[in-house]
């Protein structure tokens, strides 16, 4: 328990070097890491620094690529009300309906996760240590941000509805300030997903019949609040800046019963169970005899442009979700 904590410490410690947005993924990918067997842990474990590390590539790449944007996120309201049964679950039908230009402007994050689930099986029946490491970062993004509500819903940041700034409120402010220090983490034991397409589903509809709740209860708490006590001027990382203050985000959290926790704590599984699942699939390769090891200078140079990309991003105003 000890070596738990001192290990979350250092995690949280990196964490001061990446705005919002960067921190729940990060958690994510990292506490994902203790619910694998054993014989997963011998790879995971020593590793869990690049996972969490690497859990924010796929964010950090819609600065670079442009087809990135939609692998993480599904207005799914575009497609008429909930359940929303007139859009196929499977891709090829999908396509078939609406056209492979349509889904892409309106997100294909339930699909771009079996895209990821596939090529993580196969980097395991390779044997191929960098692939698995850096695919199994990579899914653990797309499966968190399919359970974020404001990712399944085309209000995404509260835009039409003059609630600008709740995205990052939900996904970055709030757990910013509970998870070290109220929020439980330590979850049971990854599963077997049988159908993970369906599964996927079922947590894409669970965020998109939450939607609805983030953004009233916000719009509602708003009117108990005056601008002067929802907005304060804090300190982080060295610069004093207005963001949504302390009371406002524990009141918020309450009123959402909290939703967030339990949303984080449900990807943690998911995300384990992901890695599980390909694994198994794969045929259970033995992780202490791989191959490919150590990561080439193609792909040092790589990680080192994702962030020269997002950091050009930043600085000329786009925002992160
Ligand atoms: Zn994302």
């Amino acid at each position: 328990m000890k070596k738990l904590l001192l290990i979350t410490a250092a995690v949280l410690c990196c964490h001061c070097l990446y705005p919002w947005g960067f921190y729940a993924h990060r958690q994510i990918n990292y506490y994902a890491v203790f619910m694998l067997p054993p014989e997963m842990l011998v790879l995971y474990k020593p590793n869990s620094q690049f996972l969490s590390d690497h859990a924010v590539d796929p964010d950090k790449r819609r600065y670079a690529v442009a087809a990135e944007g939609a692998r993480h996120y599904l207005d799914i309201d575009h497609y008429g009300t909930y359940p929303f049964d007139s859009l196929p679950r499977s891709y090829n039908k999908a396509v078939e309906k609406y056209g492979a230009d349509t889904l892409q402007a309106y997100g294909i994050v339930p699909w771009h996760i079996q895209t990821m689930l596939r090529r993580l099986t196969t980097a395991f029946k390779e044997k191929d240590q960098v692939k698995i490491l850096k695919l199994s970062a990579e899914i653990g993004h797309y499966i968190a941000d399919a359970h974020v509500p404001l990712h399944v819903c085309s209000n995404h940041n509260g835009q039409f509805t003059n609630q600008q700034g709740i995205h990052a409120f939900w996904e970055s402010r709030i757990p910013e300030l509970l998870a070290a220090t109220s929020w439980d983490f330590l979850m049971g034991k990854a599963s077997y997903l049988a159908n993970p397409l369906s599964f996927t589903w079922k947590r894409v509809l669970e965020s998109a019949a939450a939607a609805d709740s983030v953004l009233r209860f916000e719009r509602d708490l708003t009117t108990q609040f005056s601008a002067d006590q929802k907005y304060s001027f804090e300190p982080r990382n060295g610069q004093v800046l207005r963001q949504y203050a302390t009371a406002y985000c524990l009141a918020y959290n309450q009123q959402l019963n909290n939703m967030i926790e339990r949303r984080m704590q449900q990807s943690i599984a998911t995300v384990a169970s992901f890695w599980y699942t390909a694994w198994v699939n794969a045929g259970q390769p033995d992780l202490k005899q791989l191959t490919n090891k150590n990561f080439t200078e193609e792909d040092l140079r790589e990680f080192d442009r994702l962030n020269q990309e997002w950091l050009k991003g930043k600085s000329t105003g786009k925002d992160c979700d």
